[in-house]
């Protein structure tokens, strides 16, 4: 039977443990509101980083172990020690944990009228109106392994270089439909080098772990379309 995981739940219920105040909101918070919903969604899916020796198992006995499998097996000593949840089997689960944190702490926290992109559209996750088009690329740094111990990743959200060609790549395809519509990046973690980025076909990168970051982000918005009147007909006067 297919695992259901409901992302949007997930979200919700980390939205109200990490931020239930979106008066006393801070980066360290809103970290750890991100940091919950990837964990919660691996631990749904067991997709917890594990390593088996297949020398062993074609003996019958299998060796294996949470995390980060050893260079040669503890038991027979061979190199057939081989990584059973990798990169591939997480990257769509943290990516769909990843648009619900983004969509539940834009729309609740920085009242963002946003939805998310109708129909079959690949080149972005959410719009406001036909102006603005996000694109959402989020993973995180650390998995929890069920033994207590850190699986570490070294390359988080846009600090991944594939992701961040897919995201430059699809900026590119919605640039030649939309030449003068706005295409954001939203993400979890994102090189040095990419802070403050604008060109032609990418409007901005935006860390939502970053509180400045998502501000400058509201004021593009407003700079953008009418951000008041699209709040009250969204979210009623506030
Ligand atoms: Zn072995």
């Amino acid at each position: 039977m297919a695992i259901h995981v409901d992302y949007g739940e997930i979200a919700l219920r980390n939205q109200k443990k990490h931020l239930p105040d979106s008066n006393a909101i801070s980066n360290r918070k809103l970290k750890d509101f991100v940091d919950s919903c990837f964990a919660e969604a691996l631990v749904q899916h067991s997709l917890a980083p594990c390593w088996v020796c297949v020398n062993c198992m074609s003996d019958g006995t299998p060796t294996f172990g949470w995390g980060r499998g050893p260079g040669k097996c503890l038991t027979c000593s061979e190199r057939s020690v081989y990584q059973v949840a990798t990169f591939n089997a997480w990257a769509p689960v943290v990516g769909a944990a990843f648009s619900a944190a983004a969509y539940h702490l834009l729309r609740s926290i920085y009242r963002i009228p946003m939805h998310e992109t109708p129909g079959h559209t690949t080149t972005h996750d959410f719009e406001v109106t036909g102006l603005v088009a996000l694109e959402a690329k989020g993973s995180p740094s650390t998995i929890k392994n069920p033994d207590g111990s850190n699986y570490q990743l070294k390359r988080p959200g846009l600090q991944r270089t594939d992701t961040e060609k897919k995201a430059f790549a699809n900026a590119k395809t919605f640039r030649q439909r939309n030449p003068d519509a706005y295409f954001g990046v939203i993400t979890n973690a994102m090189p040095a080098r990419l802070l403050n980025y604008r060109d032609a076909t990418v409007s901005g990168i935006f860390n939502l772990t970053r509180h400045e970051e998502i501000e400058v982000f509201v004021r593009d918005l407003g700079q953008t379309l009418d951000l008041e009147a699209l709040r009250k007909q969204e979210f009623g006067s506030k």
